[in-house]
């Protein structure tokens, strides 16, 4: 589909440019036609966006630069995604039902005693995944657009519209493009071009580096439903290193804020430690790319909202940010064509009612526990095996499964609470771990108990 698709799409839309460039200065809001959206990017958060707003009946342009391309990725879903978002089970390359952590001293924690029955991380490809879900977008009516957004011409006033200015890479209308829109989704990744035009302000990001590395068959199989996470100050400062199993190779890679210039050698870290069960392999590619560390200061300006990595939604504590990209395009997608239907405009009030609100009261509170995990236990190798005995612990597992499969922040039972705190406090003192990083520990406790205190006063008010 892709190739030929994309030719005809873009010279519909070339067709429709024409006409709308010189028309910029009229009027984007009107209740008599449908609401015109650009969606620069076609990763999960601009496929799932665009999904969103052409099922609503939106004029919307999905524009991506590669097509093609594959993002670096280390391809691990949570499973509550594959249902949420209908992904067919035959794109999964793996199913890991064995997730093991290793310390700086080489300690290993097993993650699979909590496992639920038929529960899995799914491994995927993100080159079949983005294709799949840019296809699906393009069959709720997306114009799929091969191209790379240069610039944008913004709005003199409310009811102006948006230009998208884009190099077409179609093969048989390639050139300069100019789209006229009433609203644009940046899901244009951590160096987002969209970011940057609007001034949504920068954020600190931190650089993952991985290779692909094709394994002989008994390697292969010994890495089959097993991924692994190494911590220590060899593979990473303030992040792990994994070896994660795909199709026909594992991805093997670290990441690092406080040490960008020495990602190779973390890299040759990672390799060491894992080297005995990667012998033999060829490294078929190698891949870096920034990961954001935190949301943007500004996430919706004007008519313009970010999503996915432009708006900063991976986790710090474990690097994940493919559910949250999806999650968040669809959301902003969603909120922007209810607010057509309901006023005839797109707001930027109503982009912060209607998604940032949204999805602040869905995540902000587990981004943040996630944060404070990251600066407790990734700061030193005590910390470190810290975490790794405590990661041996079943209610730890089963706990930590339930927030990362079904991204559920459930409440937690209260003796087993007070169980993991005092085992939490004990790893800790005995791995040296002690003082600012307890005091940290002690007010992430009361902040879950806060969360607890108010879902359960929210539920009892339904
Ligand atoms: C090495 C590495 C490993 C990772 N491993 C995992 C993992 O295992 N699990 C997980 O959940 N997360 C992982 N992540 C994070 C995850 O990759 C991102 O959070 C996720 O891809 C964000 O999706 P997105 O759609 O927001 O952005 P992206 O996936 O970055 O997509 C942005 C898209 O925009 C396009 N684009 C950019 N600029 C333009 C432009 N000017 N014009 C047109 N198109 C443009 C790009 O080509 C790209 O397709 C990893 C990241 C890295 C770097």
């Amino acid at each position: 589909m892709a190739a030929a698709s994309y030719c005809t799409l873009t010279a519909r839309i070339a067709i429709s440019c024409s006409a709308t460039t010189t028309a910029a200065a009229s009027s984007s809001s009107s209740s008599s036609r449908p609401l015109r959206v650009a969606v620069v990017g076609g990763g999960p958060a601009g496929a799932s966006a665009a999904e969103a707003l052409a099922s609503a009946g939106a004029r919307t342009f999905l524009l991506e630069r590669s097509p093609a391309g594959a993002k670096p990725c280390g391809g691990a879903i949570p499973l509550c995604m594959l249902d949420e978002f209908a992904i067919p089970r035959d794109l999964v390359d793996r199913r890991v039902t064995r997730m093991r952590v290793v310390s700086p001293s080489n300690l290993a924690a097993d993650f699979s005693r909590a496992l639920p029955p038929g529960a899995h991380i799914p491994m995927l490809r993100r080159e079949v995944l983005d294709a799949f879900l840019r296809r699906r977008a393009a069959g709720a009516g997306a114009q799929l657009v091969p191209g790379l957004v240069t610039s944008l011409s913004l709005p003199a006033g409310p009811a102006d519209p948006y230009l998208v200015h884009y190099i077409s890479s179609s093969a048989d209308a390639a050139g300069r493009g100019v789209l006229e829109v009433d609203a644009v989704v940046g899901a244009d990744g951590a160096n987002s071009r969209v970011a940057r035009e609007v001034g949504a302000g920068d954020y600190t990001t931190a650089i993952a580096f991985q290779e692909r590395i094709r394994l002989p068959d008994a390697a292969m199989a010994y890495y089959d439903d097993l991924a692994e996470m190494y911590v220590g100050g060899d593979v990473s400062p303030d992040f792990y290193g994994w070896v994660f199993p795909k199709c026909d190779h594992v991805a093997v890679g670290t990441g690092t804020v406080a040490a960008k210039p020495e990602i190779k050698r973390l890299q040759s870290g990672i390799r060491a430690r894992a080297a005995p069960k990667i012998a033999g392999g060829r490294v078929v590619k190698v891949e870096a790319h920034p990961i954001p560390e935190h949301p943007r200061p500004r996430r919706v300006v004007g008519r313009v909202a970010l999503v996915g990595d432009a708006a900063g939604y991976v986790t710090r504590c474990s690097g994940e940010g493919i559910y949250f990209a999806a999650k968040s395009g669809r959301l902003c997608g969603q909120a922007m064509a209810e607010e057509w239907a309901r006023t005839g405009a797109v707001t930027e009030a109503g982009l912060r009612r209607g998604y940032l609100r949204r999805w602040d009261d869905e995540f902000l509170l587990m981004f943040r526990f996630l944060d404070l995990l990251q600066r407790v236990f990734y700061g030193g190798n005590a910390g470190r095996e810290a975490l790794v005995e405590m990661c041996a612990d079943e209610y730890v597992q089963r706990r930590t499964f339930e927030s990362y499969l079904y991204k559920r922040m459930v409440p937690g039972e209260p003796w087993g609470d007070l169980r993991l705190l005092w085992r939490t406090v004990a790893s800790m003192v005995r791995c040296g771990v002690i003082g600012r990083e307890v005091e940290h520990l002690r007010r992430l406790e009361l902040q879950l108990q806060a969360y607890r205190q108010e879902n359960a006063c929210a539920r009892s008010r339904l």
